[in-house]
C-alpha cells in the first residue's frame, strides 16, 4: 500500500543534535549541468509565483543571505519584481562570508569583513534597488552558524515584525551555514505564523532534475524577463572576491563558471507552504 508523505511541515524541522547536514547533499565535483535543469519538463511546469497576490505591497519582505552573495544567486529576480511592486525590503545578511579564502593574502578575513557586503551593495545599485533595500548584518561566524544558531534566533526578534513575509535559503540546501538559516528563520516564521518562502541555491547543484529530496510539491517559479536576467548576470559580477582565481593561494573562483551558468537562469524557485 503506497504511503502518503504528510504534507504539512515538510518545510519546517527541528535541528539534528551535533550537525545540521544530513549525509547525502554534498557540493562537489561540477554538480547537476545547465542542460539538465533547462531540459526538465517539471521545471517548466511550476506553478508560478504571483507577487502581487503574494505579496501585498504594504508588507515588508526580510530576505536572509547567509553570505553576501547570496541574496543575488537565489533571489536577484524576485528582488527586481518585489521593489517594482512597491515592497521595501530588509536584506539580512547573516555572516559577512569571512572565511571564503582561508590562507589567503589578497583575501584575509578582515579584508572580506568589509569587501563582500561592499559587493552585495554594489550589486544591489547594478539591479537598480539599492534605494529600497535596508542592509543589516547578523555578523555570526561564516562557516560555523550553526553553532550560534540561538543567537541567531534571538536577533530575529529585534528585527522581523508582526507582518513581514521572510524569504530565506532551503532548510536542505547542502552548505551548512544555508540549512542552518532555513532552519532556524522557518522556526521563527512557524512560531510567529509569518509566510515563509524557502529559495533553492546550491540545491541547483547536487539534486537532480525530479529529486524526491526536493518537496517539488510546494515549489513556486518565479519567471525572469530577459532584462531582469541580464541585471541579475551583471550583478552576480559584482561578486569579484568570489568569481576571481585567487593569486595567492592559486585557488579557483568560489563560484565556478557552471555554478554561475546554472544559476542565471530566466527562473528561480521558492518552496513555500501555507502556514497551518
Ligand atoms: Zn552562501
Amino acid at each position: 500500500m503506497a504511503t502518503m508523505t504528510p504534507k504539512a511541515d515538510v518545510l519546517v524541522q527541528n535541528f539534528a543534535p551535533d550537525h545540521p547536514i544530513v549525509g547525502d547533499r554534498v557540493i562537489e565535483g561540477d554538480g547537476t549541468s545547465t542542460d539538465a535543469w533547462q531540459n526538465w519538463q517539471g521545471l517548466q511546469d511550476l506553478s508560478r509565483l504571483e507577487i502581487a497576490k503574494s505579496f501585498p505591497p504594504q508588507q515588508r519582505v526580510c530576505v536572509f543571505a547567509p553570505h553576501p552573495d547570496d541574496e543575488i544567486l537565489g533571489c536577484g529576480g524576485l528582488l527586481q519584481q518585489l521593489v517594482a511592486n512597491g515592497n521595501s525590503i530588509v536584506l539580512v545578511h547573516v555572516t559577512n562570508g569571512t572565511q571564503s579564502h582561508p590562507d589567503s593574502q589578497i583575501y584575509p578575513p578582515r579584508l572580506l569583513d568589509t569587501i563582500r557586503p561592499q559587493e552585495s551593495l554594489a550589486a544591489l545599485e547594478v539591479l537598480g534597488i539599492a534605494h529600497q533595500v535596508t542592509c543589516i548584518s547578523l555578523e555570526l561566524t561564516d562557516g560555523d552558524v550553526f553553532a550560534e544558531r540561538a543567537q541567531f534566533h534571538q536577533k530575529l526578534a529585534a528585527i522581523i515584525q508582526p507582518d513581514d513575509i521572510l524569504v530565506t535559503p532551503f532548510i536542505h540546501d547542502g552548505h551548512p551555514d544555508h540549512e542552518t538559516t532555513g532552519q532556524v528563520v522557518a522556526a521563527f516564521a512557524k512560531e510567529h505564523q509569518l509566510a515563509c518562502y524557502q529559495v533553492l541555491i546550491w540545491a541547483w547543484h547536487w539534486a537532480k532534475p525530479a529529486d524526491s529530496r526536493i518537496p517539488w510539491h510546494c515549489a513556486l517559479r518565479v519567471d525572469l524577463t530577459p532584462e531582469q536576467l541580464q541585471r541579475k548576470t551583471e550583478a552576480i559580477a559584482c561578486f569579484k572576491s568570489q568569481i576571481t582565481v585567487d593569486e595567492s593561494t592559486g585557488n579557483p573562483p568560489i563560484l565556478s563558471a557552471q555554478t554561475i551558468a546554472r544559476i542565471s537562469q530566466p527562473w528561480e524557485v521558492y518552496l513555500y507552504e501555507p502556514q497551518s
